[in-house]
């Protein structure tokens, strides 16, 4: 359930001390050290996964059902969050660093704070066929 080596098992066993703001059995939540924003909020399964390829419904079910209300209590904390994004990395490429899987929380204030994302268009470099090879390539490997 837990493993020994990754640094937010040890803060789930209280090995490590964490600002949590939330926990029950399924999941602990708490401020991220870095605050990219004011509030930025982790939270995390507390059973050891690594990334969401590796959740099972049972899990993610009990997981993602946390989420709202975390989200909730973080913007409520305070008047001048405007809006938030829910980010989870997985895997080096995609920014994730600790590899027990995690939820940022990252309340936003400002279109000129301290958090970006950049999604490209790519649109124009699309044609039907090619949003057609993509869908099938990836409904082929959709779980029943
Ligand atoms: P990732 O880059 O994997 O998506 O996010 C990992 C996050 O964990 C980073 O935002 C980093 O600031 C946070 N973090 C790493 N070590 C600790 C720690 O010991 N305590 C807390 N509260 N956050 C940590
Ligand atoms: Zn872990």
């Amino acid at each position: 359930m837990l493993d020994d080596d990754c640094i937010f098992c040890k803060i789930i066993k209280g090995d490590i001390p964490s600002y949590t703001v939330y926990e029950d059995d399924v999941v602990k939540a708490f401020l991220d050290i870095s605050q990219g924003t004011p509030g930025h909020t982790l939270v995390i399964p507390k059973t050891h996964v690594p990334d969401i390829f590796a959740y099972d419904e049972t899990l993610a079910e009990q997981v993602f059902a946390r989420i709202p209300k975390i989200a909730r209590a973080v913007r409520a904390s305070n008047p001048a969050i405007t809006g938030m994004n829910i980010v989870n990395n997985n895997g080096t490429v995609a920014y994730q660093s600790v590899f027990h899987s995690h939820f940022h929380l990252v309340p936003r204030y400002t279109d000129d704070d301290d958090f970006k994302m950049i999604f490209k268009d790519n649109s124009d470099n699309y044609d039907d066929a090619q949003y057609q090879k993509l869908q099938a390539a990836i409904k082929a490997n959709m779980e029943a």
